[in-house]
């Protein structure tokens, strides 16, 4: 049963037919990994906070710099020098004081125990950590909702290959290569902030239909691909490959 603070603060959702409070006691049961607190991290730590995600638990070690601010939107100009992860929690929270959120000022690696977690939004920028996150998820059963962004383009993918082995994984789609992957991080290629505002929302509005809103299709097994340039949105099947690595349990 929601509190009466609760039926305030989220009155505007519960009175959705398909969400109602039902999928806010969803909402606030379930536990968030976001890795990157950066341009993705923060739209997806400021929304689910403000949906109501009752646990969340942020990783960054990247300190604040003068140059994310066009896009890392919860960071302000007198947080320069501070730990990304630490002040995101601290914005969070000044939106949303009812949840529980914690930072960790680390990198993520392959050790980390993401066994408690519901949802795993991957909001990092290296592939590394893309093909971590795609490990440990489909390991543990986990919804992994990976966002990434880039100049005026931005993708989306929600992958359950640990949930329903008819669903490809991130490795699937982009296998591991030898050959010098093009650059697609932000400090070299650039990024347009709305870009990642746009993609990071998108992946907590999947996050709320995976776990809060009935009769819902899932979206996982394609990918979105968006064009800010053109301002098209492109849906694209992917097909499950049964060499992978990864769905083939032969990694790592
Ligand atoms: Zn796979």
């Amino acid at each position: 049963m929601l509190n009466d603070d609760d039926l305030n603060r989220y009155a505007r959702q519960v009175i959705i037919p398909n969400f109602d409070e039902e999928g806010q006691e969803k909402l606030l049961k379930t536990k968030c990994l976001i890795v990157g607190a950066g341009g993705l991290g923060c739209p997806v730590a400021l929304y689910a906070s403000a949906a109501g995600f009752g646990y969340i638990e942020i990783f960054d070690q990247d300190i604040i710099e003068v140059s994310n601010l066009n896009r890392q939107i919860a960071h302000k100009n007198n947080h320069l020098g501070n730990n990304k992860a630490e002040n995101l929690v601290e914005e969070c929270l000044k939106i949303n004081p009812n949840i529980s959120i914690i930072s960790r000022n680390k990198v993520f690696d392959e050790k980390i125990d993401i066994s408690g977690f519901d949802i795993i939004f991957d909001c990092s920028d290296n592939p590394e950590t893309k093909y971590i996150l795609n490990y440990l998820s489909h390991k543990f059963k986990k919804i992994l909702i990976s966002g990434s962004a880039v100049q005026m383009e931005g993708q989306l993918a929600i992958w359950k290959s640990g949930m329903n082995a008819d669903y490809p994984c991130y490795e699937c789609i982009f296998p591991r290569t030898n050959q010098r992957a093009p650059i697609t991080n932000c400090r070299e290629a650039g990024i347009i902030g709305p870009i990642t505002g746009l993609i990071g929302n998108m992946q907590v509005n999947e996050a709320i239909k995976e776990i809060a809103i009935k009769n819902y299709q899932s979206t996982a097994g394609n990918l979105f691909l968006y064009d800010g340039f053109a301002q098209t949105l492109d849906k694209i099947k992917l097909i499950k490959n049964y060499q992978c690595p990864i769905c083939s349990d032969l990694a790592m």
